[in-house]
């Protein structure tokens, strides 16, 4: 309170027992000066002076943070040293210190043992009672080692009274455990009996203590111990505090006392001990509850990640001649429980499954939660099919009790598991490809465990390839548009073009977008290579503009990415200003799949567009899950049928029927149809004879490199 009260503005932290941090700022070091001397008097009134000689003070080691590139870690060091200085010198005072940078400071007075070098130096006169509880109270409260402070204080008590051992015992039922034994005699002497070690003796001693505690056995009561003379001991025991009970036993081996004289500063003694010993019981209990928020999760009570790989990596080393497997795991239509259950149910699921992963899986060892709804583990086993399909079916069944419970959702768990092959290989790398692994298995729809194999390795190094190579391949314009002609039904000529990208690698391969497309979909790069694109078509098409040239719209594909910005419409508006090209040549061709998303924005953009004068073609009809309803609700100029219809139509007598009524109504719905993939004379006839617009596909011409395109359009115009 009082920091707060004379430092309203800094930053205060208690390390542990009576030490506090600081950080204090923008602060001249004179007005420091005047508020630590303020702060000192102020504490010195909160206790005090009872005539016991007891005050309280309080040191402070400064460190100047001006002008200094130190960690906030080693500037610690060095307010550390100067406290270290303080200590030892004027106590209640403060010093400053001044970091240097590529030093470190020599002594601490946390880090060291040196203030009690400072103790056992000064020869302290102690010349009554009070004196000796005064210094043993203070050593007590600055020693860093407690076995070195029990040390100091027996060493002072015993030639103050003149007596030779103090034992230092912990009760727990019935129990004695010698925490601590000092003695004055001999090193070899040490181990020979002090205390008595028969039942009897102790139950004795148990029913004699007084009210305060104390046990005073005297050298009549003593049953020679194998031929050792004791003279008496004193004892003296705490109340049972927290599990906890102390016991202290002062032993005069030579002669028989009455300790009447001794009785009152020796329990007083103890009393301070006992304090200082429950003390830091309970400092080592926090330091211990820390530990736990720090290295465990507070839902899952699982360990943290970092926790994690270190006890996975150690067990492993243990047991290197045993088979490990790693998992991976993710919950898909997690969110969709938060959602709709609350965040509570959700971590109380998340709980229920770190439970049943520790208490039922077969072979697992260690799991920890990564992320979210992420989880990790560590299995044991030599099979890795039998592992994979244990680890399958306790998954399911989770999966089966979460969906009974929760009715709305449909929680799914898909898993990948990577076998760890030798003994040196890095952990990380074995659950990285487990997590690869799973990502294969991503869009299933039942839980799965996805065994990591050499085809997903394969598969997974040439994503790795294009991910490292995609932005090299930008710079160098290895992203080229290629064309695909449309064909008008009606008059039997070219009507547009569909601009398609290709990746020609520098040494002239050719990749197709299958490859690459899905992956930049994945982390967003496809928004640069769509407006490549585009820069590429409206290049062209302003060249051949200026030229006074024939053209035909031509659309370029949009990834739904682009949603997700802000500056997607405006972006393709400032292209077509900066190209000169009118909106009416160019189309914008979106896939079906988004409009069952994120419907507001896209129809926002697609609206914003078609008010310009772009047109907008729904790509892949019919390829998905598609809804006729949708075709009401949006916003769109062309439909364009998949591929699939047609390859129906080879198959089934029927689907010619299908299809030709299926353009007939969207025809009504007033949109321009156009039919992928034709590549059939057949197949352009069946579609002569529906009410479709436009066909595309490689009976008609298959996409090509821009330069070419233009005779390709002349000669076929010519042609037809
Ligand atoms: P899509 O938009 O449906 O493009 C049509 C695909 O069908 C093209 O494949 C084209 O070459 C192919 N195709 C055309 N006629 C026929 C045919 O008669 N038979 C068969 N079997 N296939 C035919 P491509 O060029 O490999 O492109 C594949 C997909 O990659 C495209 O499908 C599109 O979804 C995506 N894509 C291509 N270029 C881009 C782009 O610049 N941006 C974005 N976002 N996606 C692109
Ligand atoms: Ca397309
Ligand atoms: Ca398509």
């Amino acid at each position: 309170e009082e920091m707060k009260n004379i430092f309203p503005k800094a930053l205060v932290g208690r390390i542990g027992g009576d030490e506090f941090i600081i950080l204090v700022e923008d602060m001249p070091l004179h007005e420091l000066e005047a508020s630590f001397l303020k702060f000192n008097s102020n504490i010195k009134g909160i206790y005090q002076d009872d005539g016991s000689g007891m005050k309280i003070s309080c040191s402070a080691g400064i460190v100047s943070c001006r002008n200094t590139k130190c960690t906030p870690g080693e500037l610690f060091q060095w307010a550390d040293s100067a406290l270290y200085q303080v200590k030892r010198e004027h106590k209640g005072s403060w010093h400053i210190v001044y970091p240097h940078e590529d030093e470190a400071p020599l002594k601490g007075y946390l880090t060291s043992s040196v203030v009690d070098e400072v103790y056992t130096r000064e020869e302290t006169l102690i010349k009554n009672h009070d004196e000796l509880v005064l210094f043993c109270l203070e050593l007590l409260d600055n020693v860093a080692d407690v076995r070195n402070g029990l040390k100091m204080i027996s060493d002072r008590i015993c030639s103050f009274f003149d007596f030779e051992d103090i034992v230092f015992i912990e009760r727990s039922s019935g129990y004695n455990e010698k925490l601590y034994h000092w003695s004055s005699r001999e090193k070899k002497q040490v181990s020979q009996r002090t205390l008595p070690d028969d039942k009897q003796a102790w139950e004795y001693i148990d029913d004699h203590y007084d009210a305060r505690g104390i046990m005073v056995l005297r050298q009549q009561e003593m049953v020679p111990m194998q031929g050792e003379t004791v003279g008496s001991i004193m004892f003296v025991k705490t109340k049972e505090q927290k599990g906890f009970q102390g016991l202290i036993a002062f032993v005069d081996r030579s002669k028989d006392r009455e300790w009447e004289e001794e009785k009152d500063t020796l329990y007083r003694l103890a009393v301070v001990i006992f304090n200082h010993l429950q003390q830091l019981r309970e400092k080592e209990e926090a330091k211990q509850r820390l530990e736990f928020q720090l290295n465990y999760d507070q839902v899952t009570r699982l360990p943290q990640y970092s926790k994690f790989m270190a006890m996975a990596e150690s067990y492993c080393r243990e047991h290197s001649d045993r088979q490990f497997y790693f998992v991976y795991s993710d919950f898909s239509n997690f969110q969709y429980l938060n959602e709709v259950y609350g965040y509570t149910a959700g971590d109380m699921v998340l709980q229920e499954f770190a439970e049943e992963l520790k208490k039922r899986c077969v072979g697992g060892i260690y799991f920890t939660r990564v992320t979210s709804d992420h989880f990790a583990g560590l299995l044991e086993g030599e099979e890795g099919r039998r592992l994979a399909e244990q680890y399958r079916e306790l998954t399911a069944n989770f999966c089966d009790k979460i969906n009974k419970k929760y009715d709305q959702c449909n929680l799914v768990l898909i898993s990948g598991m990577c076998k760890k092959v030798s003994a040196h290989e890095n952990i990380t790398y074995t659950l990285d490809c487990a997590n690869v692994a799973r990502k294969y298995g991503k869009h299933q729809a039942e839980t799965a465990v996805i065994m990591y194999n050499d085809e997903i390795r394969e598969q997974s190094e040439v994503e790795k390839a294009i991910v490292a190579n995609m932005a090299t391949a930008l710079e160098n314009e290895e992203f080229v548009a290629y064309m695909q002609p449309k064909v008008s039904l009606s008059t039997g000529k070219i009507a547009g073009a569909e601009a398609l990208v290709r990746w020609i690698r520098p040494d002239g391969t050719i990749l197709c977008p299958d490859t690459f497309i899905p992956i930049f979909e994945k982390n967003g790069f496809i928004t640069k290579v769509d407006f490549v694109v585009l820069e590429q078509v409206l290049a062209y098409l302003s060249r051949e503009l200026k030229q006074g040239e024939e053209v035909v719209p031509i659309s370029v594909n949009f990834s739904r990415k682009h949603n997700e910005y802000g500056q997607f419409v405006p972006s393709i508006l400032k292209r077509l200003v900066q190209f000169q090209v009118p909106a009416r040549l160019l189309e914008a061709e979106v896939t079906e799949s988004v409009f069952m998303s994120d419907l507001t924005a896209l129809n926002a953009n697609m609206t914003r567009l078609r008010q310009e004068g772009v047109s907008i073609a729904i790509d892949d009809f019919g390829s998905g899950y598609s809804s006729l309803n949708l075709l009401a609700k949006v916003q769109a100029d062309v439909i364009k049928l998949d591929k699939k219809f047609l390859d129906y139509t080879a198959g089934e007598s029927r689907t010619p029927d299908f299809v030709k009524y299926l353009i007939k109504m969207m025809k009504r719905l007033g949109f321009t149809i156009l039919a992928e993939g034709v590549e059939t004379k057949e197949q352009a006839e069946l579609l002569k004879s529906t009410e479709c617009d436009m066909v595309q596909g490689y009976y008609y011409g298959r996409p090509m490199p821009i330069a070419e395109f233009k005779t390709f359009m002349k000669e076929f115009n010519k042609k037809h």
